[in-house]
């Protein structure tokens, strides 16, 4: 645990989105991965060599990337890295919002405040939800109403749910939707037979605009990408001022694309994301 080290990562990777886009004003570029940079090619776990230029290219241009996606940064820097972009990112985001960390050429630095910051989170959701949590947890086990729970509370507090079948995922929504009234929990999803609910604080709007604090940026010099519903919270007007999606995006996404101005591309994944972002600096 560094601080001041820390601080020096955030005050070096400003140096990379000291410029303006001549045309827009963004600054920094934010991406979700599955479905939006990742998709539609061969193999999966590298960025289309399309997007690596495009993302060398904003870098060029003096724009600062940065991810925001459920994989784990560890993951991340492999795929990154394989992808053979030349440029760092100024922010790696993972495990939907949860993580923040700094890429350097040797290699990965956990952001501690953020970290710190997570855990004092966890500590109060502990408190405040926990048990309501874990008694839901057994609950839907001793009524065989899951195929599949993926539940474990002492780590990333988050709950995944198959359901058996719709009857059951019925009953079992009923359980758990007093909490979720709370406010204190979400769907990723929210609907079908199976979903993931997550603590409130942990969301991929939350982390960019930790991002904005560190790097001294504002919504309105972010531009995001994301296709799934998962991303909604990054589709909004505090924490990104431009905003784009592939063809293949939610039509819940898309809906925020239009109302907030932004350009939806016509083609799938990372294509058209490049298509809809160059749009979008370019008008
Ligand atoms: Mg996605």
């Amino acid at each position: 645990m560094n601080i001041q080290k820390d601080n020096m990562i955030a005050k070096s990777s400003m140096v990379t989105v000291l410029h303006r886009h001549p045309k827009s004003n963004i600054r920094l570029f934010v991406f979700d991965w599955d479905g939006t940079a990742l998709g539609g090619h061969d193999p999966y776990d590298r960025f289309p060599k399309e997007f690596v230029r495009f993302l060398d290219g904003l870098a060029k241009q003096g724009i600062g990337w940065a991810t925001n996606t459920t994989w784990a940064v560890e993951t991340q820097y492999k795929v990154i890295k394989t992808s053979g972009v030349k440029s760092l990112p100024v922010f790696l985001a993972g495990s939907s919002g949860r993580i923040a960390a700094h890429m350097t050429k040797r290699g990965l630095i956990p952001n501690h405040p953020y970290a710190r910051w997570i855990e004092s989170l966890d500590r109060m959701f502990d408190k405040r939800v926990g048990k309501t949590l874990r008694r839901i947890a057994a609950q839907l086990l001793r009524d065989g109403l899951v195929d599949q729970l993926d539940f474990n509370p002492y780590r990333h507090r988050y709950m995944t749910v198959n359901f058996a079948s719709t009857s059951e995922s019925r009953q079992g929504w009923r359980l758990i939707s007093p909490l979720l009234e709370t406010g204190n929990m979400y769907r990723i999803v929210g609907k079908g037979n199976n979903d993931t609910i997550l603590p409130t604080y942990m969301n991929k709007g939350t982390v960019i605009a930790y991002m904005q604090k560190r790097l001294g940026l504002r919504a309105e010099e972010t531009m995001v990408a994301g296709d799934g519903w998962n991303d909604r919270h990054m589709f909004k007007t505090d924490v990104a001022g431009w905003m784009v999606c592939p063809a293949n995006a939610h039509p819940g996404i898309k809906a925020l694309v239009r109302k907030h101005d932004g350009v939806i591309g016509r083609q799938r994944y990372s294509w058209g994301v490049i298509e809809a972002a160059e749009k979008l600096m370019n008008r």
